[in-house]
């Protein structure tokens, strides 16, 4: 054991002992997708890997093996493919790998998993993959959380956004998020750069090929300027409490306290 958790890091006597012990797997998913003027590529893939580990501490958990890339950027919730740098899978490439490595970590022996990814398009075909994965087997547990982000309590989402929360949505590379990596990782937030935005309109429907219209010209779709890393240290505490949450009611085997 090097006291690393992240899977990656192990050595393969070390995942041997993992399975014996029974530890479980969780599996960070992102995505590298364009966040604006002033946040990097890989925020969505950064957050799931730091927020998973944050919120397994103290649990038999190993974290990873991370998959940076996501499913299809969308212009009303993450700007969509017009970006340079958004780089996405399709949905039967995403569903797919998702599948061969949830297979592959069942395959070696672990029974608990957790899927755990921070990209909102990645909704449903992560349930997928978990779904195919496991079909057909009673003898093991996929636990899949596919918007992580809003554990938040009422008391944070009223000290983050007052009555203005526009909706998970629009909150892409806006407070949140900018308030995260402010917390995390201030060396890669140019805060000024960042401006607030609001796309032209935005249709309670979607539209292909989408039109310029319904996203915004920087890629911020809300507010970033109201980014704070003292919000970040709240939503990262919230976010992280409301994993350990559910391991303990998933998992409460595998708590180390
Ligand atoms: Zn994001």
């Amino acid at each position: 054991m090097n006291g690393s958790r992240i899977y990656e890091h192990q050595t393969w006597n070390a995942i041997a002992d993992a399975i014996g012990r029974g530890a479980a797997v969780a599996v960070p998913i992102g995505a590298i997708e364009q966040h604006g003027y002033h946040l990097p590529l890989d925020t969505d893939a950064y957050f799931a890997r730091e927020l998973c580990l944050a919120g397994s501490e103290g649990f038999d958990v190993l974290v990873g093996p991370h998959l940076a890339l996501g499913y299809r950027s969308r212009p009303l919730s993450g700007g969509g493919p017009a970006f340079p740098g958004t780089l996405s899978l399709s949905g039967a490439t995403f569903t797919a790998v998702v599948r061969d490595v949830l297979e592959g970590l069942i395959g070696m022996g672990f029974r608990k998993l957790l899927v755990y990814s921070w990209h909102m398009e990645n909704q449903n075909f992560a349930y997928e993959a978990a779904y195919l994965a496991a079909e057909g087997r009673d003898d093991l547990k996929v636990v899949v959380m596919e918007t992580p982000f809003d554990g938040l309590s009422e008391d944070a989402m009223a000290m983050l956004y007052g009555d203005e929360f526009p909706g998970w949505p629009a909150e892409h590379a806006s407070l949140m998020e900018t308030s995260v990596m402010l917390h995390l990782r201030p060396q890669l937030v140019d805060l000024s750069a960042a401006i607030d935005d609001r796309a032209e309109r935005r249709p309670s429907y979607d539209l292909i090929p989408p039109p310029a219209s319904i996203t915004t010209r920087s890629g911020a779709l809300w507010k970033p300027t109201r980014g704070t890393a003292e919000k970040g240290e709240l939503a990262v505490g919230e976010i992280a409490e409301h994993l350990r949450r559910v391991l303990e009611e998933e998992f409460p085997e595998l708590s180390l306290e």
